[in-house]
């Protein structure tokens, strides 16, 4: 069985400057080295080329006259926010990111899994940041909903809370949207509190659950097992969304959480059995992360979708973490669960 796997050359146009720690070479390098390192994996995807979303489906997700200001801010390499400027050809880039994890959900809902570069989760109805211009996520979800899908789960596991996707859905119940990510008090968005759950019909349908920083492996299993499958068990969705690069990576140079190659592996891993289980197609997109062990991390993300055999090195050692700093952070992140839960109950039977 071959895996759809959604790449085009011209996702490089998706950059933001020599200084930035977002280069748009990063696709290809990832490509290379899947390919030269491990053939054999390689040869179970079964490529396809996307095509660019038009404005007609952008606007599924954003605001007709952000969708304007974007374009004419290219123009004169504008900012969208201090950290995102608009070079010349990302627009297109990031309309061809955006196509292609459209593409892959339909192609996930006929074959049962689908595999891309996407997750721009910081871009909002009416705004871009956060390296974000088109939430390509939002956009994917909202074209399954127009087709006739009536639940979405998107499960967002980037080290940053996907602000943009909670904002696009935040009044919706058709999509429950969860994020695991690092506590907004110590990271970019700053948004994602336990508090923030949803409002009018769709009150419930957000789920933030903030992971101390340092948060390992077995925090994040622990946070899947009590939230994330009770919930996605009642929801029962036709379609999971996964997205989240390699930042969570104790490595990753602009976050502080602490997974290692194989407990990412393990992470996507459980999701895709989770959704083996429950006969559910997924969609895998990734595409953060920064530093020198992107492609790794990414590695790891493919042998956790795919179950494969891949040996994988990260050459710097792991920050020590002591039983007592285990023990704080155990105990910050159960009281956070129960909080959670605390405030989901009038919503969901199983809490
Ligand atoms: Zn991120």
């Amino acid at each position: 069985m071959t895996v759809p796997f959604f790449y085009h050359p011209d996702f490089s146009g998706y950059d933001f400057g020599a200084t930035h720690p977002f280069r748009g070479e990063r696709f290809a390098s990832f490509m290379t080295e899947l390919e030269d390192r491990f053939p054999e994996v390689y040869s179970t995807l079964d490529i396809k080329k996307p095509k660019a979303a038009s404005e007609q489906t952008l606007e599924l997700a954003h605001d007709h006259a952000y969708v304007h200001r974007v374009k004419a801010l290219e123009k004169r390499r504008g900012f969208l926010s201090l950290d995102t400027q608009l070079l010349p050809g990302s627009v297109d880039a990031a309309r061809l990111i955006t196509g292609a994890s459209v593409d892959a959900a339909r192609e996930a809902l006929g074959r049962g899994i689908a595999v891309g570069f996407g997750g721009l989760h910081h871009a909002g109805p009416d705004y871009g940041e956060g390296f974000c211009i088109f939430n390509d996520v939002a956009v994917a979800a909202r074209t399954l909903l127009d087709e006739g899908l009536e639940r979405v789960l998107i499960l967002d596991t980037d080290a940053h809370q996907g602000n943009g996707t909670m904002d696009i859905f935040y009044g919706e119940r058709r999509v429950l949207f969860i994020s695991l990510h690092q506590d907004p008090r110590t990271l970019y968005p700053g948004r994602g509190y336990v508090d923030e759950i949803g409002s009018g019909d769709g009150l419930g349908y957000t789920v933030n659950i903030p992971m101390p920083t340092l948060s390992t492996g077995p925090l994040y299993t622990r946070a899947m097992r009590e939230i994330v499958m009770p919930l996605w068990d009642e929801f029962e969705p036709e379609i999971v969304i996964r997205n989240g690069g390699s930042d969570p990576l104790y490595t990753d140079v602009l976050t502080n959480l602490g997974l290692d190659l194989e407990s990412l592996s393990e992470l996507i891993g459980l999701i895709r059995a989770k959704a083996a289980e429950s006969q559910v197609p997924l969609l895998d997109l990734f595409l953060s992360g920064y530093g020198p062990y992107v492609t790794e991390g990414w590695l790891a993300i493919v042998r956790g979708i795919l179950g494969a055999e891949m040996d994988l090195e990260i050459p710097e050692n792991r920050i020590m973490i002591s039983d007592a700093k285990m023990e704080q952070m155990t105990v910050e992140l159960e009281r956070k669960l129960e909080k959670i839960e605390n405030n989901l109950s009038p919503y969901w039977e199983v809490f």
